[in-house]
């Protein structure tokens, strides 16, 4: 097909995310991507800064990635997990198990981020059912956090740059807490968590459990924050008898500088939740990690069992590429990758601190954010990167980086540079 034709039949039948119909913003053709690259029907190549949305980590088509997908799929593509096991999806649970914080052993997989946090909130909800307490059925979220599309998960997205405010009167009213003030490498003082432990204690017999995306959050204001702020989190949890559910959807596998950003405070939530670069960006899969506690008093109520089962969980050829991907990263130097873009995105996106558009420029890991002052209209400032080459899609007034880990200097400096050239251009 012509880039014209595609294009022509997207126009007439193919509903964009967060788009209207008809979309009144371009979409670009990719026939094929390779490495860092995304090469359009029409000729033109751009570097992906976005990782498709943070997922991609060793770059498109890789070939250790493709041979575990082709070697499973002669062995079986698909297969029920109510009365069935199989290799892969024993072999990743352990694998998870086994690399995520401490006392996460049990595993529950799904298709996507967003069903994940259902789980997760479904899970706590289960937990005090079981133990009699009725009541605790609130969660207490962080402003500014982004934690899905499904009810349950909208419910406790923030609820204005989260996307969803829209739905406020449908969606149960949860608890919200200021986002955290101290910036990841600010010095710590007891006053940043004095809003979150009032609202804990005043909250804590309805309060089933905190969510939050640790050290980063993310598509909700792409916001860093200090570790001693997660450890007392977990301390205030304790304190007051409530789980403490992470999702660490875009946190995981090494973004913010540990493979889990929970690692950063040296903590461990009861219930934890990954997606996004859990297969490599290769396939939908998502999975909901939980301790025994959880598990066991889950097990032990009325139920007798998880209420929860999606027909395609823990999908051969999904379980089999998240190992080669996820054997790949931690057998490969991802930690001195990771500090490298770390470092590269620190020197070459401050420049940008200059210029009258830009509010703030912060980076963490392989995350490095451009906010400016005002939103923008994605369609132009799209069409302006592209002309630079690369592959940048702000959320609102934030430009942000979170490049494939095999990302070249070379390759890096092109994205930083296109960012420094689109945005000198815009007015203050
Ligand atoms: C993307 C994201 C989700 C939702 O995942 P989907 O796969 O898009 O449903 C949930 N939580 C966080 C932190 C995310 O970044």
């Amino acid at each position: 097909m012509t880039p014209e034709e595609i294009i022509a039949l997207d126009q007439a039948h193919v509903w964009h995310p967060y788009a209207a119909f008809p979309n009144p913003s371009p979409v670009y053709p990719v026939s094929h991507a390779e490495g860092v690259y995304l090469h359009l029907s029409d000729g033109h190549t751009l570097i992906d800064g976005t990782s498709s949305w943070w997922s991609v980590l060793h770059g498109y088509n890789h070939p250790e990635l493709n041979r575990a997908i082709e070697e499973q799929l002669h062995k079986v593509s698909h297969v029920m997990l109510g009365g069935i096991t199989h290799e892969p999806v024993v072999k990743l649970a352990k694998l998870l198990a086994d690399i995520t914080p401490e006392g996460l052993n049990k595993v529950f997989f799904s298709d996507s981020g967003s069903v994940a946090v259902e789980v997760a909130m479904k899970m706590a909800l289960q937990y005090w059912f079981s133990s009699g307490q009725h009541q605790k059925t609130r969660f207490l979220a962080l402003r500014a956090g982004y934690h899905g599309d499904t009810f349950a998960a909208m419910s406790v997205c923030d609820p204005f740059t989260g996307m969803h405010h829209l739905f406020t009167q449908t969606l149960q009213h949860q608890i919200f807490c200021e986002p955290p003030a101290c910036g990841f490498d600010e010095e710590w003082d007891e006053i940043h968590i004095a809003s979150f432990s009032q609202l804990i204690q005043r909250h804590r017999q309805k309060i089933a459990a905190v969510i939050l995306e640790p050290i980063a959050q993310n598509a909700g204001g792409m916001r860093f924050y200090s570790p001693h702020y997660l450890r007392r989190v977990r301390e205030l949890c304790d304190a007051h008898d409530i789980l403490l559910i992470a999702d660490e959807i875009a946190t995981g596998f090494g973004r913010t500088g540990k493979l889990f950003a929970c690692e950063h405070a040296g903590i461990s939530p009861d219930i934890m939740c990954v997606g996004k670069a859990l297969t490599g960006g290769y396939m939908g899969m998502a999975a909901t990690l939980c301790n025994d506690k959880v598990s066991d008093e889950i097990s032990r109520g009325d139920a007798g069992a998880f209420m929860h089962g999606p027909t395609f969980m823990g999908n051969p050829l999904a379980c089999s590429v998240a190992l080669a991907s996820t054997r790949l990263l931690i057998e490969g130097d991802w930690q001195k990758r990771v500090l490298h873009i770390e470092a590269f995105l620190k020197a070459e996106l401050e420049p940008c601190r200059e210029l009258p558009a830009v509010a703030d420029v912060r980076v963490l890991g392989a995350i490095g954010v451009v906010e400016l002052h005002n939103a923008i209209d994605i369609a132009s400032i799209q069409a302006a990167f592209i002309k630079q080459g690369i592959w940048v899609r702000p959320i609102g007034k934030l430009i942000y980086l979170m490049p494939p880990f095999i990302i070249s200097d070379a390759e890096l400096h092109q994205l930083t540079r296109g960012i420094y050239t689109v945005v000198s251009e815009l007015d203050s």
